[in-house]
């Protein structure tokens, strides 16, 4: 006997991995300088040098026992002190060390969320395009998961379709800018306008409907743009961080829950966040990682080579004839199908060893995303190919 559930989730692998593992064969058979594999987001940086001779220097200096061991399961104190130090110097936050969760990145940062705020009934919003993952991580957390159809073009967010979302069951709306698979950085304008809307909201249902900010690529943002930090803008917001692409870490697994005292029964949350990791087995972030991040959490991507990629994929494929939604962050670019169809073109595309995710399981059925954590030679490479793509559509 199992869990059903559990192995439908297991057996059905998601769609990114699918297709990735598709490019891997392909390229094992034809060579992968012909195929060009757009799926994974993993990020093309090096990890910054100050991080790699910290690891060194932590590894050459510090006693084993202590650099290996257990940490407090809410995570070192010098790491939470840094990470708290560095959202005040840059957001004048007020944050401070016991209000932060280390965790393994965004991921089980968001479990941890969603079952902290879950009760009988509960309801967790979703703009899309979304991260496909967060269906999984809310309805196991044992809420429902409702989707808010897509402002297309902008990719801002449709204040009329939420509205109507909204119920007395919402205990959160998750809202991640930059976003992934779009690019789009919400305007402070979106998250004012969001903030009031979710205030009169939790007025009328007589409690607070949280905002998820997940935001693994606060940072990656291009033209000057800047991410707004959403508990300045909304006091009742829970952060969920992670170094995996602003420190190209994504394996490493670090990251953190920030629950800002401002927002409302925040001891109360912080609790819960702490015992549903608990509950589902998720203590101490590695050791050595929160150590790291207590000297390095201070430290921004280089945004040359993603930017130098993404105005070439942008420029190449405005130019084919491609609608594209122009990313103003994270290293991903959302492309139209050409007849709206974009598992069609994703497989029209795979004919040609072009590998792009069809946006059906972000929410979004009529694009197709783009990882641009690619070569640049390639990049440009690619682009003939898309050209040939486009015109099979004339
Ligand atoms: N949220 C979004 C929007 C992502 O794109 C990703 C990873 O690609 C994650 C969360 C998970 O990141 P992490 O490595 O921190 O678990």
């Amino acid at each position: 006997m199992y869990n059903q559930k559990a192995y439908e989730l297991g057996a059905n692998g998601s769609c990114i991995r699918e297709l990735y593992a598709y490019g891997r064969q392909r390229a094992a058979l034809i060579g992968d300088e012909n195929v060009f594999d757009f799926t994974q987001g993993n990020p093309s940086n090096p990890t910054p040098k100050k991080v790699e001779e910290t690891v060194q220097s932590l590894m050459a200096d510090m006693n084993p026992l202590e650099l290996h061991g257990y940490t407090s399961a809410v995570g070192d104190p010098a790491a939470r002190q840094a990470i708290a130090d560095d959202l005040n110097a840059r957001f004048d936050a007020g944050a401070s060390a016991d209000e932060l969760f280390l965790c393994c990145g965004t991921t089980p940062a968001l479990a941890a969320v969603f079952g902290a705020l879950t009760v009988p009934g509960a309801q967790i919003v979703a703009l899309a395009p979304f991260f496909p993952e967060y269906r999984p991580l809310a309805e196991g957390a044992g809420a429902s998961f409702v989707v808010v159809p897509p402002d297309i073009p902008d990719f801002q967010i449709p204040m009329g379709a939420l509205e109507a979302a909204l119920t007395e069951h919402t205990v959160a709306v998750i809202v991640n800018s930059p976003n992934n698979p779009a690019g789009t950085v919400y305007t402070e304008k979106t998250l004012r306008a969001l903030a009031q809307l979710l205030e009169e909201k939790s007025r009328q249902y007589g409690h607070p409907i949280y905002i998820v900010a997940d935001e693994p690529y606060r940072e990656l943002t291009y033209d000057g743009v800047q991410t707004p930090f959403i508990p300045n803008i909304y006091p009742n917001t829970v952060v969920c961080y992670s170094y995996s692409k602003s420190l190209t870490l994504a394996g490493e697994r670090i990251g953190y829950v920030y629950v800002p005292k401002q927002a409302q029964d925040s001891k109360a949350l912080y609790a819960a966040v702490s015992g549903t990791a608990r509950a589902i087995g998720h203590i101490c972030a590695p050791s050595l990682w929160q150590k790291v991040i207590a000297r390095c959490a201070h430290l921004r991507p280089d945004m040359t080579a993603y930017d130098k990629n993404r105005r070439a994929l942008y420029e190449g494929l405005t130019a084919a004839g491609y609608e594209v939604a122009k990313p103003q962050g994270a290293f991903y670019l959302f492309v139209k199908a050409p007849d709206g169809d974009a598992m069609a073109f994703a497989e029209r595309a795979k004919n040609m060893d072009i590998i792009l995710v069809p946006g059906n399981d972000f929410g979004c059925s009529a694009y197709c995303r783009l990882c641009y954590c690619v070569s640049y030679e390639k990049l440009q490479r690619s682009l003939p190919r898309f050209r040939e793509l486009i015109e099979s559509y004339r």
